[in-house]
């Protein structure tokens, strides 16, 4: 008796074996014929394999009869093909374990659709709805396309850590591990200071990027990734903003800002073919129950030239838009997310990488322009933008020349001992290089056309969750 996932069991190829399924109960239907037609799912896809429970099996009064939505069986039986419609198999149980049972009158997902919102109450129970059973098989293929793809190119996965001591953006969106506050330590149960607690006395943080300890790694061993959380305080709520994410970020010695657009143009055609080859079932739902323009946004991915627009040109066409913002245009602001939306929904209707964005926006370790108009400094940052979502990636070529580095160190306040082992970076053997950050649930929401972040991770973390 081979042991079988409802995905498995639902292939032709299963037709005529002896298998055992387990899972958790959808529907029961009685017939008047005296058996039951009971669906089940065990979330190795979206849908759900037929079990036929004839009345004659010994626990068919007891136990059977009663099994309701969210109930658990082990069913023994074999695979027939199926008369039903878009199903292909189903099983003719011969035994029928119940392992838990699920009182309809408490159990909540019942066959009532909740909303997005109410689901995340139950972030326990809401793996179970075919939207995040599908965003999760979708999350999965994506987390392993990045590895694929990566490892494909030779690139080493380096694992940056999460306590750090280093401010990447300088932007004060860090959550602080230590507290480092004399008058008030954190003490044992003694009473006794406890430093270990407080990360050994030593200002600690989680991290926003691990894009700096990466160019360590870059700038020894060429082309480097790191993939893994990281944590912003942004007391915001947004739409695309959580305070625990995950992001993968390339880094590459001798790539100049082309080479890096042209990286991050291929990385996402890969990602997305993977996902439409591999998960059509739950793709297909995306596009049928979530948002119909899916398909055609993504095909827009793997098909054709991502538009690639120089900041200045970009700001040209959002002022010349006779659009009504929100938010003002003008030279040396940041672009906010109607800004995106309108160039990537409206204008290119396609993912554009925007790139030379004013120097006084961006953090300090991107290459400053020498080109650029005098009283328009720019650098060579580019940001990939996808229509839905906006800003899905942000990245730059880097600073390898010391002085202009420290030139910019010092314009935006910051200490250069605490970037000690960074400028000696510059300081011995210096070489042009690049990288990027992909926001993983930012990749998740624009794949699956789900419009709330909160949505496309499991635990999602931010100003208003509360229990998980
Ligand atoms: P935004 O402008 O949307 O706030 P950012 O410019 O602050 O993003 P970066 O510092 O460029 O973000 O980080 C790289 C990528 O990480 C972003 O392009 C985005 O995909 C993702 N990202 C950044 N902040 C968050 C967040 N709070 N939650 C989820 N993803 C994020
Ligand atoms: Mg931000
Ligand atoms: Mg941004
Ligand atoms: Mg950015």
């Amino acid at each position: 008796m081979q042991r079988l996932s409802v995905k498995e069991a639902r292939l032709p190829e299963a037709i005529g074996q002896q298998v055992r399924l387990s899972g958790w109960v959808r529907t029961r239907r009685d017939s008047k014929g005296g058996f039951s037609f009971i669906e089940i799912n065990d979330g190795s896809s979206l849908g759900n394999i037929q079990i036929i429970a004839d009345g004659d099996l010994p626990n068919y009064e007891s136990e059977i009869k009663h099994l309701s939505a969210g109930s658990s069986l082990t069913v023994e039986g074999e695979v027939k093909q199926s008369g039903g419609k878009g199903q292909a198999t189903e099983i003719q149980a011969a035994s029928i374990v119940m392992h838990g049972t699920a009182d309809p009158e408490s159990y909540p997902l019942q066959k009532k659709r909740h909303s997005f919102e109410k689901l995340r109450e139950w972030a326990h129970l809401r793996p179970r709805t075919n939207t995040f059973g599908a965003v999760m098989r979708v999350r999965n293929r994506i987390s392993r396309s990045i590895h694929d793809f990566f490892q494909g190119e030779d690139f080493l996965w380096v694992h940056t850590p999460i306590i750090t001591a280093s401010d990447c953006e300088g932007a004060g969106e860090m959550f602080r591990v230590s507290t480092l506050d004399p008058a008030n330590p954190p003490k044992d149960d003694k009473g006794n200071i406890d430093y270990a607690r407080d990360f050994f006395g030593r200002a600690s943080y989680l991290t926003v990027s691990g894009q700096l300890e990466g160019e360590i790694y870059a700038t020894a061993l060429g082309k480097i990734y790191t993939f893994g959380p990281t944590f912003r305080a942004e007391n915001s709520n947004t739409s695309r903003h959580l305070a625990e994410f995950w992001m993968v970020e390339p880094e590459v010695a001798f790539y100049d800002l082309t080479d890096n657009m042209e990286l991050a143009e291929r990385f996402l055609k890969r990602i997305v073919s993977d996902v439409m080859a591999d998960c059509a079932e739950d793709m297909q739902f995306f596009q049928d129950r979530i948002d119909n323009t899916t398909f055609a946004k993504l095909e827009k991915v793997t098909e054709g030239k991502f538009q690639r627009v120089a900041y200045t040109d970009a700001i040209d066409i959002l002022e010349k838009s006779g659009q009504e913002f929100e938010f003002p245009v003008a030279w040396g602001h940041d672009l906010q997310a109607e800004h995106e939306r309108f160039l990537t929904e409206q204008h290119f209707e396609s993912p554009v990488i925007l790139y030379n964005y004013p120097a006084t926006i961006k953090p300090f370790y991107m290459k400053v322009n020498d080109d650029a108009e005098p009283d328009r400094p720019t650098v060579r940052a580019m940001d990939v933008l996808t229509p839905g979502v906006g800003e899905i990636i942000g990245g730059s070529q880097r600073e390898e020349r010391l002085d202009v580095l420290e030139d910019r160190m010092r314009q935006q306040d910051l200490n250069l001992d605490d970037y000690w082992w960074y400028r000696e970076l510059r300081e011995f053997g210096t070489v042009p290089h690049s990288g990027f950050g992909l926001g993983l649930e930012r990749m998740v929401q624009f794949v699956t056309g789900m419009a709330n972040i909160r949505d496309v991770i499991p635990f999602p973390r931010t100003p208003g969750s509360a229990e998980f």
